[in-house]
């Protein structure tokens, strides 16, 4: 069976509720940020390439109100490690610290334009954490959206001064150097679209995907292994290198065929690295366009293609991925179209494509294998969702 996904109302009610017993009034400004699932294009936004991701509609809530003490006192309902769930910090005085998960929130309060006006706020949220349909740029862009609400700068600056900001916020204060994609999708994603972002103009293109009969599943394996945070660094310098050795500013501007002229030049393993950026930014173009005319099966068919580069390429899969995927194109007679890994690897999700008819019986199937692999996966059927919007909260 697919998760319920819990609705705003109820996240509203309980970040409300929370606020009250820990602050004593009610709270009148609210933001809301959903996380985001990349239905292709993988490890090609930090080379200038295209992502082709949609906002999912597990969304990140915060609601408070301004205060005047300079001090910000922050709680979450979310987090699930031992870190307590309320802190305070200085206007004056940020600093990325403990508890980590605060960091997003401070990342982006150190960002806004302007002076920061102190506040108090609480956060609840739907996004499964840490399961690579990044939770963690749907704080930063709900506290974005929370905080400009209170510091009137913060609304005044163009959209993609916003993103940049966030990510920003993830870079030096989480440590995390992403892409734009996140944060990107979690500000302008809209219901009944994905968007094509050009990661090095940084423009997007929404692309209508509203039929009814087709359907995302994404699925979550519920394993993190503990490389992302050492690889992904890794993967992100092994490209840099490599485009000087090409003698291109970023892998956008190589083909296949630069790559083979200087073989001899990278060792295997980045010659692998660049095949996958070099495939997935041409993939991903091809398969935006596919998906526009509702030709499902050639979607598909790129999906495919872009978990096999990434395992076998990129490297960046991992036995409970592989299995997930597998899982799902074994269905492919009962109307899987094509399924994949998603976000950036060693855990975390799998996106599947299929027809709305198959959906039960797909999952039943998914579900039966990978338990009897001895793990539980989650389900979660997702149309595609509106990016951040203010909250009207009630009196
Ligand atoms: P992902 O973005 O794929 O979910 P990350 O590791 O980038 O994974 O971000 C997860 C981290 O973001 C969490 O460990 C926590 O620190 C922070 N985070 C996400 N959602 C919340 C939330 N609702 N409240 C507090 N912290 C959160
Ligand atoms: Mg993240």
């Amino acid at each position: 069976m697919a998760s319920q996904i819990r609705p705003l109302g109820e996240l509203i009610d309980e970040a409300t509720t929370a606020f009250e017993k820990r602050f004593g009034s009610k709270p009148t400004i609210g933001a809301r940020a959903p996380g985001r699932v990349n239905l292709i294009g993988e490890h090609t936004d930090y080379n200038d390439g295209f992502v082709f991701p949609m906002a999912l509609p597990m969304v990140t809530v915060i609601v408070g109100n301004p205060t005047t003490s300079g001090v910000c006192r922050v709680e979450t309902l979310s987090v699930s490690t031992d870190e307590p769930w309320y802190t305070e910090f200085s206007v004056d005085d940020i600093k990325p610290g403990k508890p980590k998960w605060c960091n997003y929130v401070k990342g982006v309060a150190a960002q806004m334009p302007g002076k920061l006006t102190s506040f108090d706020a609480v956060i609840v949220s739907s996004v499964p954490l840490g399961g690579g349909v990044s939770s963690s740029a749907s704080v930063e862009v709900a506290t974005y959206t929370f905080l400009e609400q209170i510091c009137a700068e913060g609304a005044d600056i163009p959209l993609i001064e916003k993103i940049l900001k966030c990510q920003k916020a993830e870079h030096v204060f989480a440590g995390m150097p992403c892409g734009i994609m996140d944060q990107f999708i979690s500000m302008m994603g809209k219901e009944g679209h994905a968007l094509l972002i050009d990661c090095r103009s940084q423009i997007g293109r929404l692309v209508p995907m509203s039929n009814p009969d087709v359907v995302v599943l994404v699925t979550n394996s519920n394993v993190k292994h503990e490389l992302t945070g050492s690889e992904y660094p890794t993967r992100r310098k092994q490209c840099e290198t490599a485009a000087k050795v090409l003698g291109v500013t970023s892998l956008r501007d190589a083909t296949e065929l630069d790559l083979e002229a200087k073989k001899g030049e990278v060792d295997k393993e980045t010659f692998c690295r660049v095949r996958h950026v070099i495939t997935e930014i041409k993939r991903t173009d091809q398969a935006s366009a596919a998906l526009e005319m509702g030709d499902y099966e050639r979607f598909g068919d790129y999906m495919v293609a872009s978990h096999n580069s990434l395992r076998d390429d990129y490297e960046v899969s991992c036995k409970e991925l592989d299995q997930l995927v597998e899982f799902a194109l074994e269905m492919k007679d009962e109307g899987v179209y094509g399924s994949r890994m998603t976000g950036g690897g060693f855990g975390g999700c799998t996106v599947t494509l299929l027809k709305a008819s198959a959906v039960d019986k797909v999952i039943k199937h998914m579900d039966t294998k990978y338990t009897a692999s001895g793990r539980k996966a989650t389900f979660f059927v997702c149309p595609p969702s509106d990016g951040a919007s203010y909250l009207d909260l009630p009196a």
